[in-house]
């Protein structure tokens, strides 16, 4: 995987390439991530995440549409059922729209999924200022800084 490749398609052998961490600034807890491949033509990318039981992605806001494909495990989107979200549960796919607030992500079993993303993530504090925008070619630099 590579930036100057994404105009002529990639390919990755997943079992060959090794996890990184996810940066405790977009996270709590254990969660690991292969960047797959990144789409500046369409401001995007797609990554798998392995997300361990009581990890939580940081809150943020989707500028684009998303998909995800729940692997393994189960994941809380928007605090899960119990508090008005939803539930997914392996095997679960999902399309999301453009805007959607995540403010609660959790994984309360060790989890995995496929998550391919348009648009930037707006992650936000407590006050909804933003504190990382990351796109494209933020998540590359993350990939390449982690590994
Ligand atoms: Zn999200």
């Amino acid at each position: 995987m590579s930036e100057a490749n994404s105009m002529k398609g990639d390919y990755v052998q997943m079992d060959e390439v090794g996890w990184a961490q996810f940066p405790a600034h977009l996270c709590k807890g254990d969660i690991k991530f292969k960047l797959l491949h990144v789409s500046p033509e369409r401001g995007g990318w797609t990554a798998i995440y392995s997300c361990k039981a009581g990890s939580s992605f940081l809150p943020h806001i989707h500028l684009g549409p998303s998909e995800y494909f729940l692997l393994k495990g189960r994941m809380q989107v928007r605090g899960g059922e119990a508090a008005g979200g939803a539930t997914a549960v392996a095997p679960g796919y999902a399309y999301e729209v453009c805007d959607v607030h995540h403010d609660h992500t959790e994984f309360d079993e060790d989890s995995e999924l496929l998550m391919i993303v348009y648009g930037a993530l707006n992650y936000v504090d407590d006050e909804g200022n933003t504190t990382a925008l990351i796109g494209p070619s933020q998540m590359l630099d993350l990939w390449n800084a982690s590994r």
